[in-house]
């Protein structure tokens, strides 16, 4: 009898740390809404008014909030619960900002925040106020709960993400880092995917590749276009630039995108698996990197260090022989590359005379080292992606594309991209971050604040 006595009071008190789901999903999508409704693409309001929106909401439930700004219409918000100290912090982080619209390519206005049928349809839908709300949500059900911490939760809305990091949160981390200095970070920068209806992975960020805008520069004699020259400088570029655009540089793997190929292979096809297997045996590798060329070109960048020709700048008169020309290479370094060995043999490769590489000056970004896969944190992502997404397969990525998690990964967090659960087929329909339209499922909402909450309460509550 005592023990079934204790049993209750044991379950009572789990029960009562169990948010009201059904009402919490309310008021995570009147907050999401008002959120999408705010045009944070920039002027004139930029990230300001999305600010006072989460401070008003936050300090109504008494959770106290700090305002960092380096200009005045670009604040940082930080709001920071209490734990007991056993561990250090935990840091959830998402940018309030969001990228440019064309309206007339949205079926409904971009801010609106229109629901309709199954979707939230607007400009940050899934990138990134998804995660500005879970985050909010998870900050709010901490504080009604009273939730016994071990750790310090902070949340930063930070600002800039999309292109001004020097006013977010490389801002933060350079002049308020005891402001968010944290032990584990989750942010953007992962998702999950449906194929067919069913969930076929989840992925969770732990490095990517550091942006890196090479400008070639070829010189040659000007002259009359009546006469040829044999130092013609548009020969000489795209001589070299067409031998770069060939080239396959090696492999540089690290133990993310080692363990993504792996467990990619466990949830592909036999023809698939066989490929994801086989990158690293001599006998297979030259066909499978061919076929990640052509057919799955985000695999063959995943492998290495990768250039894109994607500017040209040359000549201004159909009879004058310019003496410059001018290409923009988009490179994207892998972590660990070693920067000045891989331009050295990238000029061998381009093996064109008079042609100059002109590095940058200074990178806004960094190249950090990737996030453990064998943390409590990652574990934690793991065990709370089983739960919430039953049958879900975490895999661990490299993205090529760039984001804040880089500035705290260098000064040694370990940083998390995670993201709801999204139709794969959404990508090529116009719907996904950045495309002509964005929109979210309704319910994937939902279900990606509780995971939110489910991690922040493993890794943060009383144990
Ligand atoms: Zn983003």
């Amino acid at each position: 009898m005592r023990a079934l006595l204790a049993l209750c009071a044991f379950a009572s008190t789990l029960l009562a740390a169990e948010p009201d789901w059904k009402q919490i999903d309310e008021e995570t999508l009147k907050h999401y809404r008002a959120l999408v409704q705010i045009d944070t693409s920039g002027a004139p309001n930029f990230e300001a008014p999305a600010v006072d929106y989460l401070k008003k909401v936050l300090e109504a439930d008494g959770i106290p909030v700090q305002i960092f700004a380096k200009d005045p219409k670009r604040p940082n918000l930080v709001a920071r619960i209490k734990g007991n100290g056993t561990k250090r912090p935990v840091l959830i982080m998402a940018h309030t900002d969001v990228v440019g619209v064309q309206p007339e390519k949205w079926s409904h206005p971009p801010f609106s925040a229109a629901v309709d049928g199954d979707f939230v349809y607007g400009r940050g839908t899934v990138d990134d106020k998804d995660n500005v709300t879970a985050g909010l949500m998870t900050m709010l059900l901490i504080k009604r709960l009273n939730l016994p911490l071990d750790r310090d939760v902070i949340f930063l809305a930070e600002a800039g993400e999309e292109g001004t990091p020097s006013i977010g949160t490389q801002f933060m981390a350079e002049e308020h880092w005891d402001a968010i200095d944290a032990e584990y970070c989750i942010a953007e920068g992962g998702s999950g995917y449906n194929k067919g209806g069913k969930i076929s992975r989840m992925l969770v960020g732990t490095t990517e590749k550091l942006p890196y805008t090479i400008r070639m520069v070829a010189h040659g004699t000007s002259g009359h276009g009546s006469r040829p020259l044999p130092d013609n400088a548009i020969a000489r570029l795209s001589n070299a630039l067409s031998r770069i655009a060939v080239w396959e540089p090696p492999m540089k793997l690290n133990d993310t995108t080692r363990a993504y190929f792996e467990r990619l292979a466990t949830i592909s096809t036999p023809a698939e698996a066989a490929r994801y297997n086989g990158i690293l045996d001599p006998g297979k590798a030259p066909a499978i990197q061919k076929y990640f060329r052509e057919k799955e070109p985000m695999h063959w960048s995943m492998l290495r260090t990768s250039i894109s020709p994607t500017m040209l700048k040359a000549g201004f008169r159909v009879n004058v022989i310019p003496s410059e020309a001018e290409a923009t290479l988009d490179v994207r370094v892998a972590p660990g590359e070693d920067i000045p060995a891989f331009v050295a043999a990238m000029k061998q490769v381009a093996n064109e005379p008079g042609v100059e590489f002109v590095l940058p000056e200074r990178s806004h970004r960094i190249l950090a080292p990737p996030s453990s896969i064998t943390s409590e944190m990652f574990k934690t992502l793991e065990a709370a992606q089983k739960k919430i997404y039953p049958g879900a397969v975490t895999i661990p990525t490299m993205a090529t594309g760039a984001s804040d998690k880089v500035f705290l990964q260098a000064k040694g967090v370990n940083s998390y991209g995670i993201g709801p659960l999204v139709d794969e087929e959404d990508a090529q329909l116009g719907f996904a971050a950045h495309s002509d339209q964005e929109r979210l499922r309704e319910k994937e909402l939902y279900r990606f604040t509780q995971f939110n909450w489910e991690v922040i309460r493993s890794i943060a509550g009383k144990h």
